[in-house]
């Protein structure tokens, strides 16, 4: 894959992951809003625990795709620097095909293991 196709892939990929991000925000927003109704509500609702165990997971989610942004935004800033695609432990160039199949990569397979 030519430079240029690589770049677009990981912009691409962080576009992605910025609008899970925002999915996964609404829908903590959503949920939390429906939590809040429940607790002004006296009664026992058997709903609650069920609700509990979907906002752990969507917090769990939501945390990891943070995450995956935080990962996207630092190989965007080092693509901007004309750094993207060196790998940050030998300083030699990634093969695409790595930087294929994880654009985010910041080392090549050798150094990271
Ligand atoms: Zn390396």
């Amino acid at each position: 894959m030519a430079p240029e196709q690589l770049h677009a892939l990981l912009r691409r990929h962080q576009e992605r992951i910025d609008a899970r991000v925002s999915e996964l925000t609404a829908e903590m927003d959503a949920l939390t809003r429906t939590r809040r109704g429940e607790f002004d509500d006296d009664e026992h609702d058997p709903e609650g625990a069920t609700l509990s165990s979907q906002w752990s997971m969507l917090a769990g989610l939501l945390e990891s795709a943070r995450e995956d942004a935080r990962q996207a935004d630092a190989a965007v800033r080092r693509l901007d620097a004309g750094e993207y695609g060196i790998c940050a432990a030998c300083h030699r160039a990634i093969p695409p095909a790595q930087l294929e199949a994880r654009p985010v990569r910041q080392r090549c397979v050798a150094c990271s293991r």
